[in-house]
């Protein structure tokens, strides 16, 4: 593994060869440069490498993955069989993150992502399936309902992320989550993104990622300059 600080890259969106669609939508978003992970992380997504990362919610890590894969895409063919699948502990990670990729691609058009997890019914993810889609974010137990159900095809896909991999593994999902990546072609690209790095997930990326970029972003949790922090031991 090669590891890379993600601190002092000072990079543009257009540097790193994002298409004009995304660029442009980035614009009205707002988005001015990259945050660290992304300067760190889209160049190697782009390039179809294994990444491992280490960052937490906050850091722009949504967007690390999202955009360099919605360049990736082969937006030509008629939305099918899935081109990319991620993994996220909770509906309400899977929901936000599905959104994150409509919000993206907003500029991209005849684009599907589709969010599925449990507790919704079966019905509408069913039929959205059918029709087509080229992301879906899910959660494990759901992922591996519809792939019993052969409702869900990964024979397509090119990448694989794992969103949160420690929350997942903490929630009890880990196995589910290696029966998944077997059922997915051994070509794709693999993306792991965990806050921390239990020996649990460590031995997932050792197994199922290739000579993956491993990215550091260090959390920030620090107290601003101006507060002075105090406490009183008491009994
Ligand atoms: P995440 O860590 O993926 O949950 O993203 C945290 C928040 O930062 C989200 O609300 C994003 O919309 C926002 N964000 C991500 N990347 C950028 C960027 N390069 N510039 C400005 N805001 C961003």
């Amino acid at each position: 593994m090669t590891n890379n600080s993600a601190d002092n890259a000072a990079v543009t969106f257009r540097d790193m060869g994002l298409p004009e669609a995304i660029l442009k939508t980035l614009i009205n978003l707002g988005y001015e440069t990259p945050s660290p992970i992304q300067a760190a992380m889209i160049p190697h997504i782009m390039q179809g490498r294994d990444v491992l990362g280490q960052a937490q919610t906050g850091t722009g890590k949504t967007a690390a993955f999202a955009l360099p894969l919605l360049s990736g895409l082969d937006l030509n063919v008629k939305a099918g069989k899935p081109q990319v699948l991620v993994l996220a502990p909770t509906r309400e990670l899977a929901i936000q993150v599905a959104e994150a990729f409509q919000k993206y691609a907003e500029n991209l058009p005849h684009f599907h992502v589709l969010p599925i997890y449990g507790g919704q019914s079966y019905g509408p993810q069913l039929s959205a399936l059918r029709r087509g889609v080229h992301v879906v974010v899910g959660t494990p137990g759901r992922v591996i309902d519809h792939l019993e159900k052969n409702s869900l095809d990964l024979s397509e896909l090119k990448t694989l992320v794992l969103d949160e991999a420690d929350e997942m593994l903490r929630m009890g999902f880990i196995d589910d989550v290696e029966q998944i990546l077997k059922k997915t072609p051994a070509e794709r690209q693999t993306t792991l993104f965990s806050a921390t790095m239990p020996p649990a997930i460590k031995r997932i990326a050792k197994t199922y990622l290739r000579d993956p970029q491993e990215i550091t972003v260090a959390a920030k949790t620090g107290t601003a300059d101006n507060i002075r922090q105090r406490y009183w031991l008491v009994a």
